[in-house]
């Protein structure tokens, strides 16, 4: 993060399970929101853009109403903290206080034991349907239910994730578009088995395989992230349709709970309805959460539009996602130790584009020795980068030959013929 944003040292809890109150030191007094979302129980504080240089761990034990919490950027910009709370609360004050008395400038936020009567009428009373659109903007919480400290709507984060510079002067890029999916981000940390978050792990990796298909010329390489930003999934998505994308591929590594044994190895998942084993499904359904981790609450998806051709070209979509899949898992097991099944599937929303092949490649579990030291491996990264580019040549070379003439600008768009 760059200099000039306030910079967050210290954070605290006090009180118990009737009251409990959150103390954030601050260098300087920003403005914040707080707001409260159920299913489960969190309070998230949105600020501007601050550098956390908080100790430690801090946020992963709780006292009081507070299980737990996680912070980072959620939108360049903006910052969220976002606490998980053991039931039903109210905010009961939420300020900024200057320094005073030796103190920094603090937020301060204190909560209180409700009932879920309660809790579900304060929610209920506000214009709930606006709070649960996807875009992260349009979480505001209901003005009923909203704690604001002078946070003045001029303040607002930018609501839209740039992938790529889109002016209108720019030169047609005739390359095959390959986005490279890190998942997680900012105030979304995904498995936190080992001792670097998933999200830090992945952007590594992401960001080599990007640096090696780029070297090599062949692609316009596009990052859903390229910082320790939170994108939501449908964003995701939107960005891989946007840009009419020749493939997408998602970034993970995956842990075991613990007491659940030992896993390693890479998987590669596509998406299916029916997950492929109950490891599948777990899985599929910790990476559809992340969403809800960084306090953003979505509607169903719009329900799919039962169109013919949509449907066709989902179909061929599947075939080359699983095509992709194939390559990949035998590109990769010459060089990179795989799970004993490496070829999965399951829900992934993220894998949703109706139009883009997709796969989730899991790189190892970080619950594993082995695998977490290859995760942070330069050499190891390398060496995947370099089986997954093979892999993307090998796909891709072959679907621009398979496309034929009137369709040589692009690699095949994954539609049915007229
Ligand atoms: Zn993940």
């Amino acid at each position: 993060m760059g200099p000039g944003f306030p910079i967050a040292s210290d954070a605290r809890l006090a009180g118990d399970s009737r009251q409990t109150r959150f103390v954030l030191d601050l260098d300087k007094a920003v403005p914040f929101r707080a707001f409260l979302l159920s299913d489960p129980y969190r309070v998230v504080v949105d600020l501007p853009q601050v550098s956390f240089h908080l100790p430690a761990g801090a946020g992963t034990s709780g006292r009081g109403l507070v299980k737990a919490f996680r912070y980072g950027l959620v939108m360049p910009g903006g910052s969220r903290i976002v606490f998980d709370l053991t039931g039903p609360v109210r905010i009961a004050n939420s300020l900024v206080l200057d320094a005073a008395n030796g103190q920094p400038p603090r937020l301060v936020l204190e909560l209180e034991e409700i009932d879920e009567a309660t809790f579900a009428r304060a929610i209920g009373s506000g214009d709930r349907g606006s709070q649960l659109k996807p875009s992260l903007a349009e979480t505001s919480p209901s003005a009923a239910f909203a704690a604001t400290a002078g946070f003045p709507p001029a303040v607002r984060p930018p609501t839209t994730v740039a992938a790529a510079p889109a002016g209108p002067a720019a030169p047609p890029d005739p390359r095959p578009v390959v986005v490279i999916d890190p998942g997680h981000g900012g105030v979304d940390y995904g498995t936190q088995g080992g001792e670097i978050p998933e999200k830090n792990l992945v952007l590594s990796f992401g960001q080599a395989l990007r640096d090696r298909l780029e070297r090599a010329g062949k692609y316009r390489v596009i990052m859903t992230r390229d910082d320790d930003t939170f994108i939501p999934l449908g964003d995701r998505v939107r960005i891989a349709q946007k840009q009419s994308a020749a493939l997408f591929v998602s970034i993970h590594a995956d842990a075991l709970p613990r007491g659940e044994g030992d896993a390693q190895g890479a998987t590669i998942y596509t998406l299916s309805d029916k997950a492929s084993d109950v490891e599948a499904e777990r899985l599929a359904e910790a990476e559809n959460r992340a969403d809800m981790i960084a306090g953003v609450n979505l509607t169903e998806e719009p329900a799919d539009v039962a169109d013919i051709l949509i449907d066709l070209a989902r179909r061929e979509t599947r075939t080359f996602s699983n095509r992709f899949a194939r390559i990949l898992m035998n590109d990769m097991k010459s060089s990179v130790h795989m799970h004993k099944r490496p070829l999965k599937s399951a829900g992934f929303r993220v894998l949703k584009a109706p139009d883009v092949p997709s796969v989730l490649v899991e790189l190892g579990y970080v619950s594993n020795k082995g695998d977490m030291g290859n995760l942070v491996s330069d050499v190891w990264r390398s060496r995947t980068a370099d089986a997954m580019a093979r892999a993307i040549d090998a796909f891709l070379s072959k679907r621009v030959a398979n496309a034929g003439g009137d369709r040589s600008d692009k690699p095949a768009p994954a539609r049915p013929k007229p």
